[in-house]
Order: structure tokens, then C-alpha cells, then sequence
């Protein structure tokens, strides 16, 4: 899938340019972060690193994150849920909507919730220059979950 490698090439690219030295695994986990869409915890990213090369540990794939997540490359979420969930630092701003259900991880974007935002900033004396905004919410009858663009996923 062209779009994948592109994506990889670039979180590999973003290694290089800080110094990080890819060794096999981490070449793995970083593959493994830039093809998910689901806003993965460290366990759920061992889990498919593993399955890739056995050899892999919890300790290693934990090492990675935090190193990934000090050089930026890597985007740290506290959704609430008790764990850091990860996404690859992403070209363009988005928010989240957490199913607390599930705990899917949908993203979105809103032009007037991102003009509100610096209204409010604005009123307080201040230009806004960053924010995080999660929505948490449960599914209503009938909709939520496997109607979400991401929710694919989910599966492992
Ligand atoms: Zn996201």
C-alpha cells in the first residue's frame, strides 16, 4: 500500500534527522506506530510488534515509545483510561472523541470549535498557539462505534 510506506518513510525519516540510531526492532516498532490508526497503548503496539519478530519485549517496545515521544516524533495521549495511548505526530491539527465504551479513538476537526478556541484566548489577552480538546462520549442507539471512520481499527 503505497500511502503506508510513505507514512513509514517518514517516521523513519524524522528518526534520522534526530540521530536515532533504527536498529532492527526499532525499525519494527516504528512501522508498527505508522500504520496504526487507532491511537494504540504499549501493550496493543507489543502485541503487533511481536507478531512481527518474537523476539521483541515489553521492556524494548517501552524503551522505543519513550524514546520516539522525547525526539517528537511520537504524540502522548492521557485519554483516561488509566494508559498513555501513542499516535505519530501528525502533519495537520486534529482532536479526539474517546467512545467510552469501546475506548475507539476517533478523530476530527472543527473550524468553528478552532475559532471559538481563540476567541476565548483572544478575550483572556492571549493568542492561542495550542490546545487539546477530547470529547468523551458513548454511543447513541444505533450509531457510534462501527460507523466511525477509525474504528476499523480496533481489532487487535
Ligand atoms: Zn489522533
Amino acid at each position: 500500500m503505497p500511502s503506508r510506506s510513505i507514512v513509514q518513510s517518514r517516521i523513519e525519516r524524522r528518526c534520522a534527522e534526530k540521530g536515532l540510531k533504527m536498529t532492527g526492532q526499532r525499525r519494527v516498532i516504528a512501522r508498527v506506530l505508522s500504520e496504526a490508526i487507532d491511537h494504540p497503548d504499549v501493550e496493543r503496539v507489543h502485541r503487533r510488534a511481536a507478531e512481527i519478530d518474537r523476539r521483541i519485549s515489553l521492556a524494548t517496545v517501552y524503551r522505543t515509545v519513550r524514546l520516539f515521544e522525547e525526539a517528537k516524533i511520537l504524540e502522548r495521549h492521557e485519554f483516561g483510561q488509566g494508559r498513555a495511548r501513542y499516535e505519530v505526530v501528525p502533519d495537520s491539527h486534529h482532536d479526539h472523541l474517546i467512545d467510552m465504551t469501546s475506548g475507539a479513538v476517533f478523530e476530527f476537526h472543527s473550524e468553528e470549535i478552532e475559532r471559538l478556541q481563540r476567541g476565548v484566548a483572544k478575550k483572556l489577552g492571549y493568542r492561542l498557539v495550542d490546545h487539546r480538546l477530547a470529547l468523551y462520549g458513548v454511543p447513541l442507539k444505533g450509531k457510534g462505534r462501527l460507523t466511525g471512520r477509525r474504528a476499523a481499527g480496533e481489532a487487535k
